[in-house]
């Protein structure tokens, strides 16, 4: 595990004064850049029991191989639970039991005489039952014990679990350096991979290392001055419902973004298809069916029938774009 270049300052900042870290962190910025590497880092960095000059874990002692292992003493992570019942898809909440079982490994002393560390992530996903439960221990925090709290949307945290930690805006990198930084992953055109992502490296990579003739093709269909809802849905059902989702949502922000700014963000190299399709787009219907997706998006990891439901999306989705 390492800090990304663009996190570099902060962890060094963080590790100077370990001695004296608030009892709670919440680091939060945007998805893709990094956030829960740096996290685990920060944890590893300050459980090692023979840190490097600049406070980063040597990944050699017993510490740093313990942690590697997931096997540490001194640290938890919390994240939403696995459902076994459900072929081990990840449930999107974090409940109370994991919270509270966190008194008993609190009260214990820790095992190597350092820190205790708690990771939670997405800590939004802790449910209100959760959060409160939470909230007790913070505040009245116990001795030696550092929280993480990691998000990207830290506006659906509990206030009051907000105002008991010390929020940390992370950093991400400046467009050219998220370039360098993919062209060193041997990404050899970047600029369009980090569009796509919103300038965020790690979601650029992901994108880059997808295969990227399916999104065109869905692209090139809602894009067409021809679309065929039924033909879309019959080639896109065994897609992963929420990737197709997640296609039509950037399309739909940079129709919207083109018509009220003229900027693209996702898709700059089909500028011409937005134009001429954002040309048609009825902007309120277009806002309305915005909302539709990511409401669609919250509930694409249940079971649906992704033929009907592409279908009905696409149809609507065509008729606010041939309103005009
Ligand atoms: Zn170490």
């Amino acid at each position: 595990m390492i800090t990304y270049p663009w996190q570099k300052e902060l962890m060094e900042k963080l590790l100077r004064s370990r001695e004296t870290l608030p009892h709670a962190l919440i680091l939060k910025g945007r998805s893709g850049t990094g956030k829960l590497d740096f996290a685990n880092r920060l944890a590893q960095s300050l459980l090692c029991e023979s840190p490097h000059e600049n406070g980063e874990a040597c990944d050699a002692c017993q510490a740093c191989s313990w942690f590697a292992n997931g096997l540490h003493p001194d640290f938890r992570s919390i994240e939403p639970e696995i459902d076994v019942s459900d072929s081990g898809r990840k449930s999107n909440r974090i409940t109370i039991d994991p919270i509270r079982s966190l008194a008993e490994f609190t009260n214990m002393t820790t095992h190597r005489n350092g820190y205790r560390i708690i990771l939670i992530h997405p800590a939004d996903a802790m449910n209100l039952p959760a959060a409160n439960a939470l909230l007790k221990t913070l505040e009245e925090p116990p001795g030696k014990t550092l929280f993480i709290l990691v998000t990207a949307r830290p506006n659906q945290l509990l206030p009051t679990v907000m105002s008991r930690c010390h929020a940390l805006a992370m950093p991400f990198p400046k467009p050219v350096e998220g370039e360098a930084w993919l062209r060193e992953k041997g990404i050899t055109n970047p600029a369009p991979f980090l569009a796509e992502a919103g300038h965020a490296p790690l979601a650029a990579l992901e994108l880059a290392s997808e295969d990227s003739s399916l999104k065109n093709r869905f692209l090139n269909e809602i894009g067409s001055s021809s679309l065929d809802p039924i033909a879309v849905a019959e080639a896109f059902q065994k897609t992963e419902l929420s990737l197709v989702l997640r296609w039509l949502q950037k399309w739909c922000h940079d129709l919207a973004s083109f018509a009220f700014s003229g900027k693209i963000r996702y898709f700059p190299d089909l500028s011409d298809r937005i134009r001429a399709v954002s040309a048609k787009t009825d902007k309120i219907e277009l806002a309305r069916f915005q909302r539709k997706l990511c409401d669609a998006q919250r509930v694409s990891g249940h079971p649906v029938n992704a033929r009907l439901f592409i279908e009905e999306m696409i149809l609507t989705y065509r008729a606010l774009t041939e309103s005009k």
